[in-house]
């Protein structure tokens, strides 16, 4: 045995696979972030404001305290609201759970969505946690759904139902990133349908949830298909929200 394996042996004993941090392997609360983790998402966002409407940071002060896109239009959600802003680490965080398969992130990222929905929004008011759909060509080439991963795992937490068939993808849309806010809409439209539990969802209150919220375009085209299948409201939770760096230019995703 070398040097090495030894000491993986030692830490092993110490820290069960279990209590390591799954992103950077330090030892942790199992299934959990470490709170050295915890403290560099944080940071991300120290001294920005929030948007009260759809959670975006940045530093735009206003009469409302409104970032310049709720300002504008209000997206038809009642409120959204992300864990961190989508930068640094928590940028590493999600392409590791998207692009290189680290499915077990779902739980420790969908328990701190699950934490922020508990403190902002009316969780009992919820009839389900509804993910936004991947077009199912994108879901066969990456093997899964992120936002269906993170739902489950906040639904769990959260004890409501997880309803994964009440959006469906529609056609397929070009790629968002080189859009304007105008482009993205048009892009969209048409993108969502109601799926077959959307009429189980008329008249109630449901909890949408994505992975990354950049311009709100995705969450507002749920929203409206949603709100158009007989859903009385929905609220937005994301693990990642693009902050507004200056009025008008925000991080691409
Ligand atoms: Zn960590
Ligand atoms: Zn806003």
């Amino acid at each position: 045995m070398v040097f090495g394996e030894i000491v993986n042996t030692i830490q092993d004993l110490i820290f069960p696979a279990g209590s390591l941090c799954p992103l950077c392997g330090r030892p942790g609360d199992p299934g959990q972030l470490c709170p050295a983790c915890l403290r560099a998402w944080a940071e991300l966002g120290r001294g920005m404001e929030i948007c009260p409407h759809c959670g975006r940071f940045g530093n735009f002060s206003s009469g409302a305290g409104l970032c310049p896109e709720c300002e504008g239009e209000r997206p038809p959600f009642v409120l959204a609201r992300g864990v961190a802003p989508y930068a640094g680490p928590v940028r590493d965080a999600l392409h590791l759970f998207k692009f290189a398969g680290k499915r077990e992130l779902a739980a420790p990222l969908g328990a701190l969505m699950a934490a922020l929905t508990a403190d902002h929004f009316p969780c009992r008011l919820f009839a389900g946690a509804v993910p936004v759909p991947l077009h199912p060509s994108r879901e066969k080439e990456r093997r899964f759904n992120q936002a269906a991963l993170l739902a489950a795992a906040v639904a769990r937490e959260l004890r409501l139902p997880l309803v994964d068939r009440a959006l469906l993808r529609g056609r397929e849309t070009p790629s968002q990133t080189s859009l304007s806010r105008a482009g993205r809409r048009v892009n969209l439209a048409g993108a969502f349908l109601p799926g077959e539990d959307a009429p189980r969802l008329r008249g109630k209150t449901v909890l949408l949830v994505d992975d990354v919220y950049t311009t709100g375009a995705t969450a507002a085209e749920c929203c409206h298909t949603l709100l158009e299948a007989g859903v009385s409201s929905v609220y937005v939770v994301t693990l990642a929200t693009a902050a507004i760096k200056e009025q008008g230019r925000q991080e691409e995703s």
